[in-house]
């Protein structure tokens, strides 16, 4: 064979190796899985955000797959205050109150007697927080998607399916935040979810998973038990060796004011979710 076919053939191996990093041994089962999403919803005309809306029927085939796999489903309070048995543990987080949480996501969740964590925008209608991340994000399709009613909030909790967690007032970019409003937008966040809801709010999710050290000290001091990042990984299995380092601290948890998530993105196909679940991420590419 020529060298010529040699290389056509390599590449797109390597390109696929690259994407996907099929090589990598998967991480222990032990080392509880967070994972994150947005919208469980169909990608429709919108091609924004693409990667935040995970088509239904590929989350109930994701769901399915955790559930026959062995894994336990707990809420990120369960994880925390480590009240649970088992060593294969799913923590599903959705991040701010979008309406197919209930619609969409709920049922399925139901289905497989699956368990999620909520993290909610106070303040989250008519507000266009994308382009709080960056000015020029301003093309209004987030603020477009339709987010949860309190009432609908209220219906979630009910189901006994999900649970809330803080996500501050308004979706703000902590670290160019005025200090006393970051005060306002953490620890208001927390104590009006729980007054209205009526339910212990323990975890806090990072606006656009941005944020300083003093942010952190902010959020503990709010009284949270954790906080959850958009850093990509598995906790526990980046700091030297794997064995044990899961139990650093006494914790349970790496550092559970900066816990990793595993980005379930929109545009990812099954296989992709699959080796996310085994690494962390799902390549290079
Ligand atoms: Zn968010």
């Amino acid at each position: 064979m020529s060298l010529w076919w040699l290389s056509v053939l390599l590449i797109p191996v390597l390109l696929v190796s690259a994407r996907y990093c099929w090589w990598k041994p998967a991480l222990p089962d032990a080392l509880p899985r967070v994972l994150m999403y947005h919208m469980v919803s169909t990608q429709g005309d919108a091609k924004k955000h693409r990667g935040l809306r995970v088509n239904p029927k590929l989350f109930e085939r994701q769901v399915a797959w955790l559930a026959a796999n062995g894994w336990t489903f707990v809420t990120m309070s369960e994880l925390a205050a480590r009240d649970y048995a088992g060593d294969k543990l799913v923590a599903l987080t959705f991040d701010d109150g979008y309406e197919d949480n209930l619609t969409n996501a709920l049922p399925v969740l139901q289905k497989y007697a699956a368990k999620a964590t909520l993290y909610l925008v106070v303040e989250r209608h008519d507000n266009d927080w994308s382009v709080k991340k960056k000015a020029h994000h301003n093309s209004g399709a987030l603020a477009a998607e339709p987010k949860l009613s309190d009432d609908q909030v209220h219906a979630l909790l009910a189901s006994g399916v999900f649970e809330l967690g803080g996500h501050t007032l308004t979706h703000c970019h902590l670290p160019s935040t005025a200090f006393d409003d970051k005060v306002e937008e953490i620890s208001a966040c927390r104590m009006v979810l729980e007054h209205r809801f009526n339910t212990p709010v323990t975890s806090f999710a990072y606006p656009f998973g941005i944020f300083a050290d003093e942010d952190v000290a902010l959020v503990r001091e709010a009284g949270f038990s954790n906080a959850v990042t958009t850093h990509e990984g598995i906790d526990g299995a980046y700091e030297g060796a794997v064995e044990g380092a899961f139990d650093n601290a006494g914790s349970g948890l790496t550092d559970p004011f900066r816990l990793r998530r595993v980005k379930i993105s929109g545009k990812d196909n099954f296989w992709a979710f699959k080796i996310r679940m085994r690494i962390g991420f799902r390549g290079y590419l």
